[in-house]
Formats: structure tokens, C-alpha cells, sequence
């Protein structure tokens, strides 16, 4: 019997295989839940149990953010933050399926954590019906172990960088527009050799200049792909397992049906993480006017 074989696994684990102090009780009903994880070698019951330690912050419940957090939700992502200040709206059900048509008119947040906690009850989710400024992520990011970029303005974008690398936390950031994703990770407070998202993009571009994906639009199962490659990179960032995306910017072309990979460098003379840095708190972000688009 699978369940009960991997309970025998589990307390036959060799000492020092897991972090001292870790959790390593599993009920039944979550043995079986999470069996196709701990069938995985590279993830076993340490790795479900580092799973369920870890507390995951989703900025924006939209079309990144849905499939984003239903994935972290069945993985069995312990704590799950999700930050949405917005209101459920008609147009936004194209991509953004962790919510409802019933639900129009809700906060986002509070939508979304309705349907993770429907799909799985051992996860505790937290809302924050709050919009992103330079107050609200000095106070939430450090209650958070990684941090995903589900915005769709470069204001948000920008404060998210800076507060993840000032606060000391990594940031799996991805983006969508019409049929085009983008996807990296930032640990640029670890040091060098790690880029930060303003070695990619030092300065938001001008306002108007690039247009949002309520201004040009986006294929709705681009969002889907991008959400859930960026829950891929989160759950290997939290197992420690394969090749992090630190440093590397992954570009897709749906039309195209291909990926690529290109390489991010660590810019010596950069105003964030550079040696001579002149970013060294969120002041700049204070007296930014709210970003007008919504998000992705
Ligand atoms: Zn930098």
C-alpha cells in the first residue's frame, strides 16, 4: 500500500536529510494528497514537508497570479499571501481562472483564496485587499519567504524589484503581452553573480511608451503557461532542486511555439545592486502617483 510504504520511508529518513526542527508528520489524507510529489526523488517527504513550511507571497490575482497560486495551492505551499486590491470584473474571466463568474464584483483576493482553499484545505491562505505601494511592501514582504510578480504595470514591477532586493528576498517574476511571456528570477540580494531586475531594465520606460494588456490585449492560455511556469520556479527555489532561473531570462513566442534563453549579467554600475548603488530605500516609489492599469 503506497500510503503506508511512504510513511515506513518517511521515519527511515537518515538524520541530517532534513532541516533540524522540520515537521516531518504527515496525516494519511496528506500522504495521499501529495503521493506524486513524494514519489519524485527529487522531492520525497522532506522535500513536501519543506513545501508546507514555506510561505509564498502572489502580488496580483489576475491572469499570472490564478494559475500561479492554484498550482502552489495543490502543491501543498503551506502559507500563500495573495494581494489584489481590485474588483472581479467580467473581462478579466478570458485568463484568470482561479476566479468565477458568480463572484463579479468581489475583491480578488478574496475570490481567488476561496477557490484555493476549495481545492485544497490543508493550505492556509492569506489575504491582503490592498494595493502594492511603498508602505505595504516594506510591512508584507518580510513576512514571506519568496515573493512572484503577477503585476501588469511597470510602477508595481519596479517597487516590487527594488523592496525584494532591499528586504532580502527573491522575486520569480514573469510577464505576458498579446502571445509573448517573459520569466527570470532575481536573488540579487545574495550578491554577485546575481543580476537584479534594473541590471535588465534600469528605468521604467516613459508612460504610454509600452503598452498593457488592457491596451493591447493577450492570449489567455499565454497567461496560463506563464503562471505556471512561474509556480515551477518557486517550487524548485523552495526543494533547492535543478537549475534556478538566477541570472537567465527565458522569452517565449507562442506563435512562434519556441523558447529561448538568454543570459542577464550583473551590471557593476547598476543605481539598485550596483558597487556604488544609489537605490538604498523605497523613498523614490513614496510620491509615485497609483498606477492606472490594472492588473495582468
Ligand atoms: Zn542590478
Amino acid at each position: 500500500m503506497i500510503v503506508g510504504d511512504r510513511r515506513e520511508r518517511l521515519h527511515a529518513m537518515p538524520a541530517g536529510a532534513h532541516m533540524p526542527g522540520m515537521d516531518l508528520d504527515f496525516t494519511e489524507a496528506e500522504l495521499h494528497r501529495y503521493s506524486r510529489h513524494i514519489l519524485l526523488q527529487e522531492v520525497g517527504a522532506v522535500g513536501q514537508a519543506k513545501l508546507r513550511a514555506a510561505r509564498v507571497l502572489v502580488v496580483g490575482a489576475g491572469g499570472l497570479g490564478a494559475p500561479l497560486s492554484l498550482y502552489l495551492a495543490a502543491a501543498g505551499i503551506g502559507t500563500i499571501g495573495l494581494i489584489d486590491h481590485d474588483r472581479l470584473e467580467l473581462s478579466n474571466l478570458q485568463r484568470q481562472v482561479v476566479h468565477a463568474t458568480a463572484r463579479i464584483g468581489r475583491n480578488k483576493a478574496e475570490s481567488a483564496a476561496e477557490t484555493l482553499t476549495a481545492l485544497n484545505p490543508e493550505v492556509k491562505v492569506e489575504t491582503h485587499a490592498v494595493r502594492l505601494d511603498a508602505d505595504t511592501a516594506q510591512a508584507l514582504i518580510p513576512r514571506y519567504d519568496i515573493i512572484c510578480d503577477g503585476t501588469d504595470n511597470f510602477a508595481t514591477r519596479f517597487l516590487l524589484g527594488d523592496a525584494c532586493h532591499l528586504l532580502g528576498r527573491p522575486l520569480v517574476s514573469a510577464a505576458v503581452l498579446r502571445f509573448e511571456g517573459q520569466l527570470s528570477v532575481f536573488k540579487s540580494h545574495l550578491g554577485p553573480p546575481h543580476p537584479c531586475h534594473r541590471c535588465l531594465h534600469p528605468e521604467p520606460p516613459p508612460e504610454g511608451l509600452v503598452p498593457t494588456c488592457s491596451e493591447a490585449g493577450v492570449l489567455g492560455a499565454v497567461t496560463g503557461v506563464m503562471g505556471t511556469l512561474q509556480a515551477t520556479e518557486v517550487l524548485k527555489e523552495i526543494l533547492g532542486i535543478g537549475e534556478g532561473m538566477s541570472g537567465r531570462l527565458l522569452l517565449w513566442d507562442a506563435l512562434d511555439a519556441r523558447f529561448r534563453t538568454v543570459k542577464l549579467r550583473r551590471d557593476p554600475a547598476c543605481a539598485l545592486c550596483g558597487e556604488n548603488a544609489a537605490i538604498r530605500d523605497l523613498s523614490a516609489h513614496r510620491d509615485m502617483a497609483p498606477p492606472v492599469c490594472a492588473l495582468a
